[in-house]
């Protein structure tokens, strides 16, 4: 928020100068209840989103080009949006349309890009983006993730691992205050790079002792199912959390007899961060209604509890990249208005996000999708939409809708990498499409096994 503070002093305009304080403000607002560890009563939830709302909407029309052309297509202006009950009057964005669009397009004017924290998703939701964000709405946006971390029992002080994607870490998401907790022994979390053979993983996870596992769910199920018996003893996490993937309820059980610890589900997105994490007690997820407003639609229109859509989302904490009524292109079912634990969130009950299933190679290697994804996407930058199968243990075909014509040798490059990747005996067949049509029953599988299928044939229904 601070760069939009000082963007606004140097634009000199007094008006941009207030919505940017009370942008400031409000995050403290939110920062103060995050801390004080107990969450807000239902109807402060409801306040700050009416309010928070009524803002995001001004900021967005005054500020940031694209939704200034979207409302104005449409007629509406700041005045028209009192709150959460007059959202629906904002059309929904696909992921799809901010692709095709320039950063500027998406970024709030005045708002320095090359000093955000920039998210390039790895490809794992079927659609690379770019996400920007100040370092401090990331602060805020992880605040929201520790307090549902903490109803699992996560203490300050855990050692943690994450058996995941590793990335570089981006340096203007690391200044003097993070460092300066991890030297009080606020710890981070060590990332486990989820690409090693499933062997080198459990070794490195038992090196760190870790008072707590996370990571994407498939890779916790293949730890939990590969780790020995004397590697489980070692390996006594009081807790593990999965997120990134759909975790089925089968994975749940199986993670959770292997390691004889409870297992929990948190469900986030590159855009929002936390969406919805799982309640200890009921089993549903609580949606995080203080960080953003979900809505779940069926062509459209709000369906009623128990009844399954689209989650389309609106961050209250994204002001340097707003996104309002975005369409996510997960399909969820939609639980009560509060949880019956008594908290003061609202409920999901099953979510159908993104499914990969693993490739297993005649070398004996069973590589994971997303580390395929990351070559494609550090390599082919026309790729937009894709869907991945594996056909046979030796043929994997992408299909992909380019953002623009790649040549034959820029493919024939791209296509050499990933071979080489998978070794030989291995092809890797790249079809252009002009649309991808849409998984049966709206489900997202995006990376898809013939030969190793994880996720056929499983019961939605029992999930609800
Ligand atoms: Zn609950």
């Amino acid at each position: 928020m601070r760069q939009l503070v000082v963007a606004a002093r140097q634009d000199g305009e007094g008006r941009r100068h207030g919505a940017a304080m009370r942008f400031r403000s409000s995050s403290l607002l939110a920062l103060r209840t995050l801390l004080s560890g107990r969450p807000p009563a239902r109807r402060e939830i409801e306040a700050f989103r009416d309010a928070r709302l009524r803002e995001l909407v001004r900021h967005a029309w005054e500020r940031v080009p694209y939704y200034r052309r979207l409302f104005g297509r449409h007629g509406i202006t700041p005045r028209d949006i009192g709150g959460v009950a007059d959202l629906a009057a904002i059309p929904t964005t696909s992921k799809k349309t901010l692709q095709a669009l320039p950063a500027e397009d998406l970024l709030a004017r005045g708002v320095d890009a090359e000093r955000l924290v920039a998210h390039r998703t790895s490809g794992s939701t079927g659609l690379p983006f770019t996400v920007r964000r100040t370092w401090l709405e990331e602060r805020v946006l992880n605040a929201f993730r520790w307090r549902a971390l903490r109803t699992f029992g996560l203490r300050a002080t855990d050692r943690r691992v994450y058996v995941g994607i590793s990335r570089p870490l981006d340096p203007r998401n690391d200044r003097l205050p993070q460092r300066l907790l991890h030297r009080l022994g606020f710890r981070p979390h060590t990332i486990v790079d989820c690409h090693q053979p499933v062997e080198a993983i459990v070794r490195q996870i038992c090196e760190v002792h870790p008072d707590v596992i996370a990571g994407l769910s498939g890779a916790l199920w293949r730890v939990a199912l590969s780790a020995s018996a004397a590697e489980r003893r070692l390996l006594r996490p009081r807790f593990v959390y999965a997120a990134g993937e759909v975790l089925t309820p089968e994975m749940r059980r199986q993670i959770g007899q292997a390691l004889a610890v409870p297992v929990y589900d948190a469900y986030g997105s590159h855009e929002f961060n936390l969406i919805a994490w799982q309640c200890a007690q009921t089993g549903v997820y609580h949606t995080c209604d203080d960080l953003l407003v979900v809505e779940v639609l069926a062509d459209g229109k709000p369906v009623a509890p128990g009844e399954r859509g689209e989650l389309v989302g609106t961050s209250l904490h994204s002001f340097a990249m707003p996104f309002i009524r975005f369409r996510l292109g997960d399909i969820v079912t939609k639980g009560t208005e509060q949880c019956a634990c008594g908290q003061p969130f609202s409920t999901i009950r099953a979510i159908e996000g993104r499914m990969h299933d693993f490739f297993p190679l005649p070398d004996g290697r069973v590589v994971l999708p997303s580390a395929i994804v990351g070559i494609l996407v550090r390599h082919a930058p026309w790729l937009g939409e894709y869907r991945m199968i594996q056909e046979t243990m030796e043929r994997i075909v992408l299909r992909a809708v380019p953002l623009f014509a790649p040549s034959v040798a820029e493919i024939g490059r791209v296509r050499g990498m990933v071979e080489s990747y998978l070794g030989a005996g291995v092809r890797f067949e790249v079809e252009l499409l002009a649309e991808i049509p849409p998984d049966p029953g709206g489900k997202t599988r995006l990376s898809r096994s013939l030969v190793s299928p994880i996720y056929d044939g499983l019961d939605w229904s029992a999930l609800s």
